[in-house]
């Protein structure tokens, strides 16, 4: 029997990972740990919870009285650490709040894992998921492999870089067992629509412009969040203890196209003529700091571990469209707020 913290499980990425846990290892107790900010939402996990080797636990990362009393309880295995403040823009305006979770919460798990596990490290495992965007901004050439030099230049992907860090730090100074992933972005269903590829979504569906930054010309490795999901079980399970992967789509798009070929879809979709979506594309003033290019090598997870992404981009994003428009009523909550009397009414 293990017993496995996954924090962020009821966000994008870790919903998925949280489901693919609860359903493939019955033997195995998950406990969710999220604060459910806005960006968390127990919707997004609402078929799984009532699986017997699942629990919730409502707790912020940033209350290292609570984040060890949870420790001392349970007496984890292994922790996924997947709970962050996620999105660019807003460590823009708030790089602060993304210090506090992204890197004292991640703190607080280490100090308690440590305390936990110090002197019997057999068998356990710390897993830190992060972000490709440590590695800064590439030229029009090049990927980034798991010894490129961290060059962060968002608040976002410092505080991320500054995360990592600690987390390799611990294991050379106090030996705890752990792995880190590197990932480029994500996408698929449950995105919160501040994000591109969702955010594009609803506003062709409301007939909304969509804003693309500068010239469009931003270039991003693209990966389908469930292929994240089997990446990040499988490092878990097979991944050398005190090493880093890079995982990847091994699909780099511009910005520009990418939006072109989305409203193309969402046309088809929806029964328009094709070119309509288009004519909703808005260029706006850039992102400070925006990173030209990302992507990534992801060879090392693919030689090593034999992890390969399962779905092509046309495939994801076909499904990811069927999901938004099959899902109109979790859109609209997450954008309405109404989400919040959901969880009242399941868990007060
Ligand atoms: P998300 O914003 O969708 O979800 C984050 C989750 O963490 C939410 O459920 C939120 O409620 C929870 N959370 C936030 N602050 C918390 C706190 N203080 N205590 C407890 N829970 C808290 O993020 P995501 O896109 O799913 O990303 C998950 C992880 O993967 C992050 O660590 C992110 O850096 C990393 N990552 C994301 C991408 C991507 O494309 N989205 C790519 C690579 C890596």
């Amino acid at each position: 029997m293990k017993k496995i913290l996954i924090t962020g499980g009821a966000g994008f990425i870790g919903s998925h990972v949280v489901r693919r846990f609860v359903k493939n290892y019955p033997s195995y107790q998950i406990f969710n740990l999220d604060a459910l900010t806005y960006a968390g939402n127990l919707e997004n996990i609402k078929d799984i919870e009532k699986e017997p080797n699942y629990t919730f636990v409502k707790g912020d990362i940033t209350d290292e009285h609570f984040i060890n009393e949870l420790f001392i309880q349970q007496q984890f295995d292994g922790v996924i650490h997947l709970a962050a403040e996620s999105h660019v823009d807003r460590s823009i305006e708030d790089p602060l709040a993304f210090v506090k979770t992204n890197v004292i919460g991640t703190m607080n798990l280490l100090n308690a894992a440590k305390k936990q596990w110090l002197g019997n490290f057999e068998g356990k495992r710390f897993y830190h998921v992060s972000t490709d965007e440590v590695y800064g901004s590439l030229g029009a050439e090049g990927l980034f492999t798991e010894t490129t030099p961290y060059d962060p230049n968002s608040p976002y992907s410092a505080s991320k870089a500054s995360s990592d860090h600690f987390v390799r730090a611990y294991g050379e100074t106090y030996g705890l067992p752990y792995v880190i992933t590197n990932c480029s972005n994500n996408y698929g269903p449950n995105h919160f629509p501040e994000k591109l590829i969702p955010l594009f979504i609803n506003n062709i569906i409301n007939n909304k412009p969509l804003p693309v930054y500068g010239d469009g010309n931003y270039t991003r490795d693209w990966l389908f969040v469930k292929d994240h999901a089997v990446a990040i079980d499988l490092v878990f399970h097979d991944g050398k203890n005190h090493e880093t992967y890079n995982i990847g789509g091994f699909n780099e798009w511009k910005n520009i196209d990418l939006v072109k070929v989305l409203c193309q879809l969402m046309d088809q979709k929806l029964g328009r003529t094709i070119g309509e979506s288009a004519q909703l594309i808005t260029y706006v003033k850039d992102r400070p700091g925006h990173d030209l290019r990302y992507a990534i090598d992801a060879s090392k997870i693919n030689t090593q571990l034999g992890w390969k992404p399962s779905v092509t981009f046309e495939e994801g994003l076909e499904i990811t469209i069927d999901w938004y428009l099959n899902n109109q009523d979790w859109l609209n909550n997450v954008t309405s707020g109404a989400y919040a009397t959901y969880y009242e009414k399941q868990y007060s």
